[in-house]
């Protein structure tokens, strides 16, 4: 259930309400908005819920008390119904700006992903992406360098001042990405991997939580429920296409999922059109469509030579045609209130 607390309340009539909820066997999250506190309530053994949000409702500082019938709670908008914000050294995801993550697909030398970031970074991209602990259907494809890339990406950024974001695959390597990155990421192929998404909870860093493959969209609130649940509010949701019976794309990209999510969830939500589609020309125009379609941040996969590229080269932009959506990004923010 989320109580929502009246303006006039104090710091002392709030603690009172946790300690209470609390000795009830509750988990308490609290959402501090512009206007209205509220605190989430979460997880008590069953007892009369009746009877406990009439008592609740007798201290003279809750306005009301209600119960949330979704599956997923502390991600909903019931609970924190202003959008969240998460900056990241300096960047801000969720505000007016839309924001640019965009770096390889996976990490292959220093070299590579020094140029692709300096590239990227000339030309407005805020956040340098790139693989390092790499998921494969195939057991037989490039798997990625591991820590050697996590050091990589870390020199770029140290030449970009750009923050990083990298998967992380595994409980047992979340402790070493999170050393290194900025932004720890969950790829679709981990989304209901339940014990890595609470180790993600933990962690002191934001996560961008990328759509399960074949999930719905209420699933996919309750993976970010699991984050959050463990007190790691900070967590980005990304579309990136789902399994349908079509094979042209390599994925179907739910654009209707960026405006669906909108509304539920009060998460910053990402596209990524490089995933969505599995072809570099479709990249552009479903970036921009996202965009429009009210997209906080968009992730694209960018290499400087595709043709040689060991992973995703068939997405992958080339870094004047990135150059160059960067620059027709613009009118898409404007037309929608953002800007780039
Ligand atoms: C990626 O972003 O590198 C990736 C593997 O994406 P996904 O999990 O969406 O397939
Ligand atoms: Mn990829």
């Amino acid at each position: 259930m989320i109580i929502i607390l009246t303006p006039s309340a104090t710091e002392s009539d709030l603690q009172e309400l946790v300690q209470n909820l609390k000795d009830r066997g509750y988990g308490v999250h609290l959402s501090r908005g512009v206007e209205k506190t509220i605190v989430g309530a979460i997880g008590a053994p069953d007892e009369d819920k009746a009877t406990i949000a009439e008592q609740l409702s007798s201290f003279n500082y809750v306005e009301r008390v209600i119960p949330i019938l979704k599956p997923y709670k502390i991600v909903g908008r019931e609970f924190h119904p202003d959008k969240t914000v998460i900056t990241v050294r300096g960047v801000e995801i969720g505000g007016a700006r839309i924001v640019v993550m965009a770096g390889p697909c996976s990490v292959e030398s220093e070299e590579q992903v020094i140029e692709t970031a300096k590239a990227v970074h000339s030309v407005g991209a805020a956040v340098l992406r790139g693989g390092a602990f790499k998921p494969s259907t195939s057991p037989y494809s490039f798997h990625g360098l591991g820590e050697d890339a996590l050091k990589m990406l870390s020199a770029a950024r140290e030449v970009t001042a750009m923050p990083i974001v990298t998967e992380v695959m595994d409980t047992r390597d979340v402790e070493l990405v999170a050393q290194y990155a900025d932004i720890l990421q969950i790829g679709t192929r981990n989304m209901t991997n339940f014990s890595l998404l609470r180790e993600v909870g933990l962690a002191r860093k934001p996560v961008v939580l990328k759509r399960g493959m074949s999930s719905t969209i209420e699933e996919w609130l309750q993976a970010a429920e699991y984050i959050a649940n463990r007190g790691n509010y900070e967590i980005i949701l990304c579309e990136r296409g789902i399994r349908t019976f079509e094979t042209f794309t390599r994925n179907t990209f739910d654009i209707s999922a960026i405006p669906a999510v909108i509304g539920l969830s009060h998460l910053p939500i990402m596209a990524d059109p490089s995933h969505g589609t599995g072809k570099w020309h479709l990249v552009a125009p479903v970036a921009k469509a996202a965009v429009v379609a009210g997209a906080d941040a968009l992730m694209i996969e960018v290499h400087p030579n595709p043709e040689k590229a060991l992973k995703d080269g068939a997405q992958s932009l080339k870094p004047d045609t990135f150059a160059q959506l960067m620059r027709d990004l613009s009118a898409c923010a404007e037309a929608v209130g953002r800007q780039m």
